[in-house]
């Protein structure tokens, strides 16, 4: 079944009101919640049931990091969501804040209640003009129903939502850079630990989830963990929204269980482009490494399959690639991204990733030398690790991946000083 969770709301006219949301059950597992019928502790379990992991592309277990939080500390909590959305490839967390941002609000006041948080900071992708105004406007009406703001329903809890718009760093995706953005200091990531359970934002404790995770829990709560556990596989619970793109007939986002074949998504999406050949998939994101089609078209779509063959799920960027692809300027495009958005905080991801850009930019422009490749492959296994942040290995896996499945495409250019494909 497709769109049972953050999409449910697709199929209604105003898909983003509060009408809308409430007529397919929104706001319903927060009022059993002020109620009294779901303690934090429950909704904890629940989540744990649910097997909901983490939607922005760790896929860290949701219900177990909310446990991380110290609720009876005393003084500030902040609930935060990571709606930055910088992985090329993805496009999905837009649409929900575009189509469905009433169950972000739902899920974060949850949330809000969970961790005895009464702030939650939603941080938004720079460009997200449309996205920023239907979650302002959903804000309002959240608002006017007594759902959002001071003495919620009736009760005693209190819970403020801000929007926060970013200012085009991919870096500001990583939680931490993100914290120190919303403080108003350059987005640069923290060493950790302490971890923002601990010391997050304004040094309180923090919890920040992707915009699908916190979108997911209004539904766990809804219709049991187990529902949403039996929606997908074992440890890959629910429903994923992958944003499917490339050489493909019909790109665009599919909200689908967990554990789908690939050949069915490809399928809804239209498969490939003009009855093309198609050559590889780039499963979850630019920094997931790349696998050869033969090996996708017998993956089922969650972490343990994927993660089994030697890529990630990420965040669910599906990028669809036909055989006119030429691999090494694929690399080169991807490795200057990412030089492009270290922050030059750690050495070996700073000058790594330079490293790996300008070798793979000469080998593309006809210099290359017999030994680049080996010299690719030492300096993406020295970043790997060895880094404050995980841009360090976002940058090297992709370009392991595309040396370990093409390695012949890159000999053959550094050879001949053309493109295996293009000529
Ligand atoms: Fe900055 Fe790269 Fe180090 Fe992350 S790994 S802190 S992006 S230099």
């Amino acid at each position: 079944m497709a769109n049972e969770v953050c999409f449910r709301t697709l199929h209604l006219d105003t898909p983003w009101s509060l009408e809308a949301y409430e007529s397919v059950g929104g706001y319903s597992s927060l009022k059993k919640i002020i109620a009294g019928k779901l303690t934090h502790e429950k909704v904890i379990d629940e989540l744990k049931l649910s097997a909901l992991r983490g939607r922005g592309g760790a896929g860290f277990p949701t219900g177990l990091k909310w446990s991380f939080m110290p609720r009876n500390m005393p003084g500030n909590k902040y609930v935060v969501c990571n709606s930055d959305e910088g992985e090329p490839g993805t496009f999905k967390d837009r649409d929900i804040l575009r189509y469905n941002p009433h169950q972000l609000i739902e899920g974060m006041i949850i949330a809000g209640y969970v961790m005895n948080a009464e702030v939650g900071y939603n941080y938004m992708r720079g460009e997200f003009y449309e996205p920023y105004d239907r979650m302002e406007s959903a804000i309002a009406e959240a608002k006017s129903k007594g759902y959002l703001g001071q003495k919620i329903l009736g009760s005693d809890f209190n819970f403020e939502l801000h929007n926060h718009m970013g200012a085009g760093a991919y870096i500001c995706g990583e939680e931490t850079a993100l914290i120190e953005s919303i403080e108003g200091k350059k987005g640069q990531p923290r060493f950790k630990p302490p971890f923002p359970a601990n010391y997050g934002l304004f040094g309180r404790p923090t919890n920040v989830n992707n915009t699908e995770s916190y979108a997911s829990v209004p539904v766990i709560l809804e219709k049991g963990g187990q529902w949403f556990l039996d929606l997908g596989k074992p440890n890959n619970g629910g429903t994923k929204i992958f944003s499917v793109s490339g050489h493909i007939n019909n790109p665009g986002n599919f909200e689908v269980n967990m554990g789908t074949p690939f050949a069915d998504l490809l399928e809804m999406a239209g498969g490939a482009l003009g009855g093309t050949k198609l050559k590889a998939v780039i499963p979850g994101g630019s920094s997931s490494p790349i696998l050869p089609i033969d090996i996708m078209m017998g993956l089922t779509m969650d972490y343990d399959a994927i993660g089994k063959a030697g890529s990630m799920l990420g965040s669910g960027a599906v990028m669809v690639l036909d055989e006119t692809t030429c691999i090494v300027e694929l690399a080169a495009i991807t490795a200057h991204f990412y030089y492009e958005e270290s922050c030059g905080q750690c050495s070996p991801c700073r000058e790594g990733t330079g490293w790996m850009s300008r070798v793979i930019n000469r080998i593309l422009k006809g210099d290359g030398r017999a030994e680049d490749l080996d010299n690719l492959e030492r300096v993406a296994t020295n970043i790997m690790g060895r880094t404050i942040c995980a841009l360090g290995d976002a940058a090297a896996m992709p370009v392991k991946g595309f040396l370990k499945h093409y390695r012949h495409e890159f000999e053959y250019m550094i050879e001949h000083k053309r493109s295996l494909v293009k000529g």
